[in-house]
C-alpha cells in the first residue's frame, strides 16, 4: 500500500513542504483547524475590506526564496510594496527610506497561501489533537474524535507550542519544540472615513506600546474606500496586556497611535482587534526543520528559523527535502 503523506497546518510552512512533495510525485493530505489557509499569512475580510492583520509585508535574502517570490510575482500572486517609511523613536517621528524590497500577496497577503494551496487535499475546520503510530502506519485524531489515516509520515507545521503535543511520538522533537517560546502579538486595526493628514504608509515604532503601523491601501490592489491601518503592539506590551478585552486594547493602541502619528485623528468609523498568541520565536534558530527519518516524523515553522515568512517557507521545503532523501 502506498499511504499518503500528512502534514498539519496550511501556513506558508506547511505548503512550503506541500508543494516540494507533490511535485516529487508524493500524495499528501492537508489539515488545518481554521475556516482556510494561511496562519500568520492570513487576511481578514471585513467591512473595511481585507486587512492583513499578521505579516504586513515580507523580503527575500534567500537565493532560493528570491526565485520563488520572482515566480509568485510573474503569477500575479504578489507585488512590491514601496510605503513612505517612517521611524519613530521617543515620540519622534521621521523619515526613513531604504532600498530594501518588500513583497506583499496581492490582492491581499491570503492570496499567496491559497494560491500555493490550489487543488491538493485539505480538510479546514479539522483541529488534530493527536499523531500516532502504528506497527507501520501513522493515524491522527481530530478535536471531534474522528481518525484518519493510514498515513506513511507526517509533518507538523504549526507553532511550536502547538507543534511540541503533536510530537509526543518523538519525545526529542517533542522537547526541541517545547523548548521554543513564542511571544504574542495584539493587532488592531482602525478605519478612517477620510485620509488622515499624514504621508506615512509604515512605521517601525520604538519606546511606545506600539511596535509597528501600516496604512493598509497603500498596499497594491487594496480596497480603498476607508482609510485603513494596521497598528502592532510590541511583544512586551502585548505579553502585559494579555488579556486586556478588545475593546480597552483597541482604546490603548488607537491613543498611542493618535500620539504619534502627528496629524489629527478623529474617532475611527472601524475598528477591529486580533489576539496573536503565537505571534513570533522569541530568537531565531538554526534547525532548518526537526525530523526523526525512522520515525518519519517531521516538523517545520518560522520557529525552526528566522520567524519570518521567508524562514517558515525554507522550513518547510527543509522538511521536505529531508523525507524525500530518506525515501532513496
Ligand atoms: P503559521 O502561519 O502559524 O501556520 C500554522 C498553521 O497551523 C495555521 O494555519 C494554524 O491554523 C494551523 N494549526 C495549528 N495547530 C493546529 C492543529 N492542532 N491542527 C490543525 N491545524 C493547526 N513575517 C514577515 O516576514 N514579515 C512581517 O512583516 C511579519 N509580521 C508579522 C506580524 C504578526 C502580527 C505576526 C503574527 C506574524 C508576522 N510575521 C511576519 C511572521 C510570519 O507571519 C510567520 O513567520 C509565518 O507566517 C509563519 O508561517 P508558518 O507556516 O510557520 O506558521
Ligand atoms: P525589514 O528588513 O524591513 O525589517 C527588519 C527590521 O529592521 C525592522 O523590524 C526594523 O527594526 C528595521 N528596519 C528595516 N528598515 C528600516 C527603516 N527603513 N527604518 C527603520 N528601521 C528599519 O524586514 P524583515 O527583516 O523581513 O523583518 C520582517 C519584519 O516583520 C520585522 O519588522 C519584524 O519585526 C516583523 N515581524 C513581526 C512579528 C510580530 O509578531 N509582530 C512577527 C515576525 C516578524
Amino acid at each position: 500500500m502506498n499511504a499518503p503523506i500528512a502534514i498539519i497546518g496550511t501556513g506558508i510552512a506547511g505548503l512550503s513542504a506541500a508543494q516540494a512533495l507533490h511535485a516529487a510525485g508524493q500524495d499528501i493530505e492537508l489539515f488545518d483547524k481554521s475556516r482556510g489557509s494561511g496562519g500568520r499569512m492570513a487576511s481578514k475580510r471585513s467591512d473595511a475590506g481585507s486587512l492583513d492583520l499578521g505579516a504586513q509585508y515580507f523580503t527575500a535574502r534567500d537565493r532560493r526564496f528570491v526565485e520563488v517570490v520572482q515566480q509568485w510575482q510573474a503569477r500575479g500572486w504578489v507585488a512590491e510594496w514601496q510605503p513612505s517609511l517612517y521611524n519613530a523613536q521617543d515620540g519622534q517621528l521621521s523619515a526613513s527610506p531604504d532600498e530594501q524590497l518588500r513583497w506583499v500577496g496581492r490582492p491581499r497577503m491570503s492570496a499567496i497561501t491559497r494560491a500555493m494551496l490550489g487543488a491538493l487535499p485539505v480538510r479546514f475546520s479539522c483541529r488534530i489533537t493527536e499523531v500516532f503510530r502504528g506497527d507501520r502506519y501513522w493515524s491522527l485524531q481530530d478535536a471531534e474524535g474522528n481518525s484518519h489515516g493510514p498515513y506513511s509520515h507526517v509533518i507538523v507545521a504549526t507553532p511550536a507550542p502547538q507543534a511540541s503535543a503533536l510530537l509526543a511520538a518523538a519525545p526529542k522533537l517533542a522537547g526541541t519544540a517545547a523548548s521554543v517560546i513564542m511571544d504574542p502579538t495584539w493587532a488592531v486595526a482602525l478605519g478612517f472615513d477620510s485620509p488622515l493628514d499624514t504621508r506615512v504608509e509604515g512605521c517601525f515604532v520604538q519606546d511606545s506600546p506600539l511596535d509597528w503601523l501600516a496604512r493598509n491601501p497603500s498596499k497594491p490592489g487594496r480596497d480603498t474606500h476607508l482609510d485603513t491601518w494596521v497598528l502592532h503592539a510590541s511583544s512586551a506590551w502585548s505579553r502585559q496586556h494579555l488579556d486586556l478585552p478588545k475593546e480597552a486594547v483597541i482604546e490603548q493602541l488607537h491613543g498611542a497611535f493618535a500620539e504619534l502619528i502627528g496629524c489629527a485623528v478623529p474617532p475611527p468609523s472601524f475598528t477591529l482587534a486580533h489576539r496573536w498568541l503565537y505571534a513570533r520565536p522569541a530568537q531565531a534558530h538554526q534547525w532548518g526543520a526537526l525530523a526523526d527519518a525512522d520515525l518519519g516524523l517531521y516538523a517545520c515553522g518560522d520557529w525552526c528559523l528566522s520567524g519570518r515568512v521567508e524562514g517558515a517557507w525554507l522550513s518547510g521545503q527543509d522538511a521536505a527535502r529531508r523525507l524525500l532523501e530518506h525515501l532513496q
